[in-house]
């Protein structure tokens, strides 16, 4: 059976304290599945409030938003992969939308980062989608698969690697747009497809997740479409009692 993801992403929201109370509704209303995974992806600072109101469970995951792809240094600011993972994550947010828009991320960084977080042994989940404008001159599909392929380019045995993908078309996120299952769907099948012949059959055990303006209202809906095998959620995960109905959509 594969599993649903259902991946929060805090965005810069929720401070050690607020996730720590965030932590206490959600799992006092969470009743465990066995066909889901749920992933927080909170601001590093708040790694340990999450990892450690989940210790114990193989069902809900910590994840961080970012990282940086040496391990250690003069890097003011940064996070490294093996840092993240003494605070509790397992996976790794990769290439999200606003580090690629706001912060200017390539794709050729997406890459180390991805490798960074393969090199120590935390999951990654790389984000990718196109604008408004790529979408209006039908460069959907070569533009994921090119980002596809370049994010994953230096990711070690990537036949093995345990990685996810995140479709997040740039117009549906934050905006209240959201891209219909069908057309999700439909992007997700050309990923697939790529993912065959960079790794074959393992690409079947890829998990695709389609993220923007997701919400209670229509997360179920998405869910049950084909080929989309989980939710990556922004604004609707900051509150404890909004993501719950998403979690258990
Ligand atoms: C996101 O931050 O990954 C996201 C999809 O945001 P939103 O759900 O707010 O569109």
């Amino acid at each position: 059976m594969k599993r649903k993801v259902l991946a929060a992403n805090w965005k810069m929201n929720n401070g050690p304290t607020a996730a720590k109370s965030f932590m206490e509704e959600f799992l006092r209303g969470y009743k465990s599945r066995e066909d889901r995974t749920v992933i927080i992806f909170s601001p590093a600072v708040s790694l340990t409030a999450v990892s450690s109101a989940i210790a114990g469970r193989r069902d809900v995951l910590a994840g961080v938003q970012n990282i940086y792809w040496a391990e250690k240094g003069a890097f003011t600011g940064e996070t490294s992969a093996p840092m993240a993972a003494d605070a509790g994550a397992t996976i790794v947010l990769v290439g999200h939308s606003e580090r690629r828009h706001v912060f200017g991320e390539s794709d050729a960084q997406c890459a180390r980062k991805c490798q960074a977080a393969a090199k120590a042994h935390l999951r990654f989940m790389l984000c990718l989608g196109e604008t408004i404008e790529q979408r209006e001159a039908g460069e959907t599909e070569s533009l994921v698969r090119r980002q596809l392929r370049d994010g994953l380019s230096q990711t070690p045995n990537l036949i093995s690697a345990d990685f996810m993908i995140a479709y997040e078309p740039v117009w549906a996120i934050g905006t209240g747009l959201t891209a219909s299952a069908a057309d999700a769907s439909a992007i997700h099948g050309v990923l697939r497809g790529e993912l065959r012949q960079m790794i074959g059959t393992r690409a079947d055990e890829i998990p695709i997740l389609y993220g923007g303006s997701v919400n209670p209202g229509n997360a179920a809906g998405l869910l049950a479409a084909d080929d989309i095998d989980g939710l990556l959620v922004g604004g609707a995960s900051v509150e404890a009692s909004s993501w719950l109905k998403i979690a258990q959509a």
